[in-house]
């Protein structure tokens, strides 16, 4: 996913008052052409870094 779209999902999350969410699916976070090491939440845009990830076991 792109860094945008994942902004644009996390804005529209918190319009929606930002309910508590389980991440259920992930995927790589791209800027641009390169990906920046980090997972987002396809649900509600936030995004990972691979110590959060290894800390939450995904
Ligand atoms: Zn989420």
């Amino acid at each position: 996913m792109q860094m945008r779209d994942a902004m644009k999902l996390q804005r529209a999350w918190q319009a929606k008052g930002a309910p508590p969410c389980a991440h259920p699916e992930m995927d790589v976070e791209f800027d641009l052409g390169g990906r920046t090491g980090d997972k987002v939440c396809t649900t509600c845009g936030e995004s990972f870094s691979r110590e959060e990830l290894k800390e939450m076991g995904r």
